[in-house]
């Protein structure tokens, strides 16, 4: 099942080229403030998927290429990140002492909540002058069942399923979650892909390019810490909840954005978004002047 989140706080079914609008008969309110109508569906179904088909056979159908889509949760409870998660990225930064510098060994950090944006949405460039701003391809983990302590074994329970991510940042040496959470350094979407449509997480292509041409290409077999890693970690220190998306960290190929670029992420049986990248006046501050 693909969940979609459409047209100014509207949730429906991806049905090929249709969209069934079940934001009335799940109970979900549009104009709610704050816009968690999507964590709410989540948070309801997520472990009762086959009520959601059969809201979505009655529900009013709309063109899929006709509606607006929105990023398919753009209020969690939780934007985790991991880093470094794949070998060969970490041999491109210059990382020696490998092992203390992965994901295994460091962790995850937080990005804004407010950084997500949507598959319409561009990538908003603030003037940092002589500074790189990075793209980094991810698979995105959505959480359906929440909880504290899961263990590995138990980890897939508590997907709902996976999106595209892409995880923009401002290189340089200043707090890492600042020069992660600029408005718009996360787009997220076309929609979320419930687990069951994909048929093995350990073996998912991603791959990000720019003005047509391959910068990322990579799959989760290199992984460091794995998808359910991910969540036994997470997991230990936080309780999760529905909704709470995990950006999976970046393979190698990362490399700088500018004005003007087009930047296209395909994730293998998760979707794929096109993205205009423009610069923008806002975000000038002298904590970048170095
Ligand atoms: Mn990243």
């Amino acid at each position: 099942m693909k969940l979609a989140r459409f047209d100014n706080g509207r949730v429906g079914v991806v049905d090929n080229d249709m969209i069934a609008d079940i934001t009335d008969a799940a109970g979900i309110d549009p104009k709610a403030w704050p816009p968690v109508g999507m964590v709410q569906l989540i948070a309801r179904f997520a472990e009762h998927l086959d009520v959601l088909e059969t809201l979505a056979r009655d529900a009013p159908r709309h063109k899929f290429d006709a509606v607006h889509l929105d990023c398919p949760v753009v209020w969690p409870n939780k934007l985790i990140a991991f880093p470094a998660n794949y070998q060969k990225h970490l041999e491109e930064m210059g990382e020696k002492r490998i092992s203390a510098f992965t994901s295994k060994g460091q962790g995850f950090f937080l990005k804004s909540n407010s950084s997500l944006s949507g598959p319409n949405e561009p990538i908003l460039l603030p003037p940092i002058p002589g500074r790189e701003i990075h793209h980094e391809c991810e698979l995105a983990i959505i959480i359906g069942k929440g909880g504290r302590s899961i263990s590995r074994a138990n980890a897939l329970d508590h997907i709902l399923g996976y999106s595209c991510l892409v995880d923009v940042v401002v290189r340089g040496q200043e707090e890492r979650v600042m020069r992660k959470s600029f408005d718009t350094f996360c787009p997220m979407g076309p929609y979320i892909v419930t687990k069951d449509e994909v048929a093995d997480v350990t073996n998912i292509n991603l791959s990000l390019s720019i003005n047509g041409e391959v910068r990322q290409s990579a799959n989760t077999r290199d992984l460091i810490v794995d998808i359910p890693a991910m969540v036994e970690m997470a997991s230990a220190v936080m309780t999760l909840q529905p909704g709470d998306i995990i950006a999976s960290g970046t393979p190698e190929g990362v490399g700088p954005i500018v004005d003007g670029d087009v930047l296209t992420i395909q994730i293998g049986g998760v979707g794929e978004m096109m993205l205009n990248v423009m610069g923008t006046s806002e975000g000038a501050h002298s904590v970048w002047d170095k």
